[in-house]
């Protein structure tokens, strides 16, 4: 299993997929069921009502059966047994039999005239299955279990439902009818983008208010003013990646991963975390680990600013949050220097998200008065020199050491000789909130050489305080 750091470059390909979901159009076209039962009814109606023309042969068919034909135009009931001529010309076919015999017959007889079979309740008869339906139509969601649990299809079907308003079927209606204004302006690709972007933003923002005639004269005043302002100007984001778990992302990150055009990420954001964006988004790996020479802090802004300048949405995915310990300051004032868009989506930082995995409280209302993260790498490698060491031996402080496992004995020395008291806690968490997180507990004395002994490969945090006391140190994961 590959819990270990990550070092291979986030792919976007799908996994394997048990069914393909395809939305066929029936309108008009010939279908055959066979079965007058009332679980064919239903398929009958569901059938009809994509405009398929259904014949359904039924040598007896049920009462249900006969009031759904009485109720729908486009639904035959013919009065005896389906025989293999019966295929011919048809876009599917559907049996709802009484016995496997007759149910191989059926998909024999199905295969032989070419044409799409589904035997009700016999999926290894089947090339294609029913999948639980939300209908917003001409949205239209199809949802597949591929047969392992319909009834976990249906709550999946449920939540779905509970979450899109009905009116996004007016909604989508009117972008079917509004269409033909929008192509009629021979816009470029990008503007025309833009276009169903804002759309899109009001259809979800205002869902339950039908789309009016003035809704599109307001899209369209938008579009033009953008007409008249050149070109597509592309846009910057600074998104917080959290400290490793992609459920950690905000909301706002997650959109604005699924609008980006590229994503520009560093190596502690975890390759699930780059997934969350648009498939079509391109990935570059911008890493300044192992110092390479391509990825210095000036390329990596240089590189923001020139696709930003090209008309690219622009995702900057750093770890943690982008405002800690992230350079964001450089990026930020380059991009704004170029005159770009820019937006700053918080993340949680390491230190939050090693303290929720910690079950930690940073503070403590008698112990710990003082939250403080500091950095224990100076630019050349080494402990910095004008750190606060009043503030860092405070004993009423919890301090977060950021990138601190190299200078660490050197860190717990000049603690000590500051003051500390040396039976101070403190916790070094490795990979926090990953799968394979790892804890080193000590005494601040203790802990250099412990974590020597550990030789932790991954992002650590040092914790220090008395505030660590209250770990509860029985969990799993303790080195
Ligand atoms: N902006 C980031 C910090 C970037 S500096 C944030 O807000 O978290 C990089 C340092 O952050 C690492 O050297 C390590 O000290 C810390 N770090 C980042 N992710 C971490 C994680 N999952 N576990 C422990 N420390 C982490």
């Amino acid at each position: 299993m590959n819990q270990r750091w990550p070092d291979e470059v986030p792919k976007a390909r799908l996994g394997a997929l048990a069914t393909l979901p395809v939305f066929f159009r029936l309108v008009g076209k010939p279908v055959l069921l066979a079965g007058g039962g009332d679980g064919a009814a239903w398929k009958a109606e569901l059938l009809a009502a994509t405009g398929a023309q259904v014949r359904v042969f039924a040598v007896d068919a049920g009462e249900k059966m006969r009031q759904v034909a009485q109720e729908i135009a486009g639904l035959e009931i013919v009065p005896r047994a389906w025989t293999p001529a019966d295929f011919e010309g048809c876009a599917l076919a559907v049996g709802d039999v009484s016995s496997d015999a007759e149910g191989l017959l059926f998909r024999d007889a199905a295969r032989l005239a070419g044409v799409p079979v589904n035997v009700v309740d016999r999926p290894a008869l089947c090339d294609f299955q029913f999948g639980s339906i939300v209908e917003r139509s001409p949205v239209v969601i199809g949802i597949s279990t591929d047969g392992a649990a319909p009834v976990f299809g249906q709550e999946i079907r449920a939540r779905i439902e509970a979450v899109l308003p009905q009116g996004l079927r007016a909604w989508a209606q009117a972008a079917k009818a509004w269409r033909p204004a929008v192509m009629a302006r021979n816009l470029d690709f990008r503007t025309r983008r833009r276009f169903w972007e804002r759309f899109t933003r009001r259809a979800m923002e205002q869902a339950d208010l039908p789309p009016q005639d003035a809704d599109l004269s307001a899209l369209l005043a938008a579009l033009d003013a953008d007409v008249g302002a050149g070109p597509a100007r592309g846009s910057v984001v600074l998104v917080g990646a959290g400290p490793g778990d992609p459920d950690l992302l905000t909301v706002k990150a997650v959109r604005a991963l699924q609008s980006a055009d590229v994503v520009l990420y560093d190596d502690l954001v975890s390759p699930r975390t780059v997934n969350a964006a648009r498939r079509e988004a391109t990935r570059i790996a911008v890493g300044k680990r192992g110092y390479k020479p391509s990825c210095t802090q000036e390329d990596i802004t240089a590189l923001i600013v020139s696709l930003a300048r090209e008309g690219k949405r622009v995702v900057r995915l750093k770890g943690g949050d982008p405002m800690i310990f992230g350079r964001a300051g450089e990026e930020i004032a380059g991009v704004l220097a170029a005159g770009l868009p820019l937006e700053i989506i918080p993340g949680v930082t390491a230190a939050a998200g090693a303290a929720a995995s910690l079950g930690l409280s940073l503070t403590e209302r008698e112990t710990a008065r003082r939250v403080q993260f500091i950095t224990a790498h100076a630019r050349n490698g080494r402990l910095p020199d004008d750190l606060a060491w009043a503030a860092l031996t405070d004993p009423r402080a919890t301090t977060v050491v950021y990138m601190g496992v190299k200078t660490l004995p050197h860190l717990v020395e000049r603690l000590l000789a500051e003051g500390l008291d040396p039976q101070t806690p403190g916790i070094v968490v490795e990979r926090a909130t990953w799968p394979d997180e790892r804890r080193i507990v000590g005494t601040i004395v203790e802990l250099p050489g412990k974590v020597a002994q550990a030789k932790p490969a991954g992002p650590c945090l040092v914790l220090i305080g008395a505030a660590l006391a209250c770990v509860p140190l029985t969990r799993d994961r303790v080195f």
